[in-house]
């Protein structure tokens, strides 16, 4: 009997599981969304569109596809982050409703979790991922392979991931809603260094796609 509760306790393939240790998990998934392309399914906020890339959040994910979301920790406080909140306007906006609530609830689900070598606290939390949004741009590696805002031009799904992995030198993952791409992500270790992300389930796309201009 106890072999089966402790089974049952680590099957957790595909799953996201609350209350876990902050820094148990096995890599970052560091998640960008095209704002047209959200913007198309989704009802977003008048004045929030525009040609950009912008954060969605900072992932804790394991290698088997399931995650750790809303750990024990430090509450949300926007007055930690006063130092950085006009950029997080800029590139980690919400497109659907105030920007304290999207990071209220990335930090909450996610944030948590990520406590772990050099993510000491929300601040360093915040600040990592803007610092890697600078990095990394996606935008401008893209249009070094000529893959540009527009929306009629289209590109082959794979020959998105092979731009992007020739610029950076790490294979990232992709998502669609129906033609348009909607979301890069790429995977950091747990010092935030980039890796190759594993196949995950939920993320792939297919065919042709746009970056849609508008
Ligand atoms: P997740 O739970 O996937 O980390 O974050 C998605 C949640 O954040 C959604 O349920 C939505 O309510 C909220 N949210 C607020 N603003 C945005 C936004 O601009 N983009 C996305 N993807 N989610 C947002």
């Amino acid at each position: 009997i106890i072999t089966i509760i402790l089974l049952i306790g680590t099957t957790k393939a595909g799953m996201i599981y609350e209350g876990g240790d902050p820094g148990d998990f096995d890599f970052y998934l560091f998640v960008e969304q095209w704002i047209y392309s959200f913007c198309d399914t989704q009802s977003c906020l008048p004045g929030k569109e525009r040609e950009a890339f912008t954060i969605h959040g900072l992932w804790p994910n394991n290698n088997d596809g399931s995650y750790p979301s809303f750990c024990k920790g430090q509450p949300f406080d926007v007055d930690e982050i006063a130092d950085i909140e006009p950029q997080l306007d800029t590139i980690w906006p919400s497109l659907t409703g105030p920007n304290p609530d999207f990071w209220a609830h990335e930090w909450s689900k996610h944030g948590t979790c990520s406590i772990t070598g050099p993510l000491a606290d929300l601040h360093d939390y915040f600040f990592a991922t803007v610092h890697i949004y600078q990095t990394y741009n996606i935008t401008g590696g893209l249009a070094q392979f000529n893959i540009l805002p527009s929306d009629n031009a289209t590109y082959s799904a794979p020959s998105v991931v092979d731009a992007l992995s020739k610029q950076f030198g790490v294979t990232p993952l992709i998502q669609c809603t129906g033609n348009r791409l909607v979301t890069v992500a790429f995977c950091l270790t747990k010092d935030l260094k980039l890796m190759s992300c594993p196949a995950l389930n939920g993320w792939s796309c297919s065919g042709n796609v746009i970056l849609p201009a508008t």
